[in-house]
């Protein structure tokens, strides 16, 4: 009996295994590979996301520019695309002329950028220099109706230890053996919704810091300082300046003039100023705000053909900050997106399901443009209203962790789309790919399709100097992208999706997530960290 039980087990198991056999089309996989590593177009793409158009702050002349860029260029190789508006997100910011220079001691350029959502000085300006640190509100009611005109020094000068690590790095066997491992449990909460007293998700560090910003912003408006200068994050030194933006409050006015300075240029003033030796700097900033406060997404589509009706997506945010020219941040995403276009079409390869593109905007604000597309199309997170289209979505795929290469997939949590992955990326072994890995990554677009139940990945890819050099910085330009690593993604990007169209069946999804409390706009980040 004890036998029979167990041959019958044993049955069932290949049962399962082999009716969950994932169709691999190794002869198109082939394909594929000749085409985005002997005949690649990704790095042009990227040339002019960059160089001719970036950066591309949300709703700025460049990002419209690259918009248009990419439909002309979709279009081009037969592939319907178009500009789908959504909104309002708000007036887009854009500069056109920055100068820094110390003028006295000794004449000196700084290097730095103005902060997004800042005004301009309105032809060149200087003042006196004065130091004063605003980071809580103690300071806030020091400084009140002293800082007018003045020029500011927000912050003491900054350590720069020295660094023997290398700035790039690629996944090493370990970090990714941790990847594959789930993460440690953590028990819920009893009290709260969320795991901050503010009770609603959002950890009690972020609301408090959130809420000070806003304070902040109120006093530089009330104060209007000539400039604020801060002295770059924690990462920048060697003349790299990582900076974003300035509180953005599309029902107010841009900040008064904020600039990030190397910190070696800013720590230079400040001990200037230490030592009571007369100190003059000039600041001359050119900022424009664009009258069109409606965003749009670019959305291209070849159709398939026996499942027409039913769509998988690739995406990525076309969107930047504005200190480089977007490049790995995410000018290498969007090109990897739009050469997969391009092979797919090129190829001309049989497609069941409609294989759809989506370039958003708003990502740096919050995922703005991507939760808008699935708010339109697929369903409100905040009711779990959903709509009809949300059944037809087998899946979407996200790059947007710089311009490394692919070794591997966040899961999310679904643990039924293990074995899916795990075929499809097998014959990518020898690129580097061998991780699989059951944990969310957050940061970024794919989250607001899981938000509405949807199965939405962002790939593992090689840090290479993101964080250390290039993401959200000055150095975020053309000569920081891998191009060898945007080829390897664009090939298993275009397999991954050739096979999502041509899949048998829809990909497994998770159970519906609970509705979602309303969110602000901007840097409210209860369901993710500040976005990639
Ligand atoms: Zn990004």
């Amino acid at each position: 009996m004890k036998h029979a039980v167990r041959f019958l087990s044993t049955v069932v198991l290949c049962a399962l295994t082999a009716t969950a056999e994932e169709r691999v089309d190794l002869d198109t996989i082939h394909r594929i590979k000749t085409e985005a590593l002997e005949n690649s177009k990704v790095m042009e793409h990227l040339f002019y996301l960059t160089d001719v158009y970036g950066p591309r702050v949300t709703n700025s002349p460049g990002f419209f520019a690259a918009a248009d860029w990419v439909v002309k260029q979709l279009g081009e190789w037969g592939i319907p695309a178009r500009l789908e508006k959504w909104g309002p997100y708000g007036h887009g910011w854009s500069y056109t002329h920055f100068s820094a220079n110390l003028i006295e001691p000794e004449y000196a350029p700084l290097i730095g950028f103005p902060l997004a959502f800042t005004n301009g000085t309105n032809g060149p300006v200087t003042g006196e220099l004065v130091m004063a640190t605003l980071a809580n509100e103690k300071d806030l009611e020091n400084w009140k109706g002293k800082l007018r005109g003045k020029i500011v020094l927000d912050g003491s000068a900054r350590e720069l230890p020295l660094s023997l690590q290398p700035l790039a790095r690629r996944y090493t066997d370990s970090d990714l053996g941790t990847l594959l491992l789930a993460p440690q449990p953590v028990p819920p909460r009893p009290n709260a919704q969320g795991n901050g007293p503010a009770g609603n998700g959002q950890p009690a560090n972020a609301a408090a810091n959130r809420r000070f910003q806003d304070q902040l912003a109120a006093f530089l408006r009330e104060e209007a300082p000539a400039v604020v200068v801060r002295g770059g994050s924690g990462r920048s030194d060697d003349g790299t300046v990582f900076g974003q933006g300035g509180q953005r409050d599309p029902k107010q006015a841009p900040l008064p003039p904020m600039v990030v300075l190397t910190p070696e240029h800013y720590n230079r003033l400040v001990r200037l100023v230490d030592h009571n030796i007369p100190v003059k700097v000039e600041f001359d900033i050119e900022t424009h705000i664009d009258d069109r406060t409606d965003s749009v997404n670019v959305i291209g589509q070849i159709d398939g053909g026996r499942k027409k009706d039913e769509v998988v997506m690739i995406g990525a945010h076309l969107d930047s900050w504005q200190g480089g020219t977007g490049a790995t941040d995410n000018a290498a995403g969007s090109a990897v997106m739009i050469e997969a276009m391009r092979i797919l079409k090129t190829l001309n390869l049989k497609l069941d399901r409609s294989v759809r593109i989506g370039l958003w905007s708003g990502e740096e604000e919050g995922l703005l443009g991507s939760r808008a597309y699935v708010k339109e199309h697929f369903g409100d997170r905040e009711t779990m209203k959903l709509g009809a289209e949300q059944a037809k979505l087998s899946g979407y795929f996200n790059v947007d962790n710089g311009s490394g290469r692919i070794r591997g997939v966040y899961l999310q949590g679904n643990d039924m789309m293990r074995p899916v992955f795990d075929a499809w990326l097998k014959p990518f072994a020898d690129m580097g790919v061998s991780t699989i890995s059951i944990r969310n990554t957050t940061g970024t677009d794919h989250l607001s399709f899981n938000e509405v139940g949807l199965p939405g990945f962002q790939f593992i890819q090689d840090p290479l100097e993101y964080d250390s050099l290039t993401h959200h910085s000055n150095m975020d330009v053309y000569d920081h992208v891998q191009g060898g690593d945007l080829m390897q993604a664009a090939a298993i990007v275009t397999s991954v999706i050739y096979h999502a169209a041509n899949r048998e069946e829809m990909l497994p999804r998770p159970p519906l997530p609970k509705p979602q409390p309303p969110q602000r706009d901007g840097t409210d980040n209860r369901s993710n960290p500040p976005s990639n």
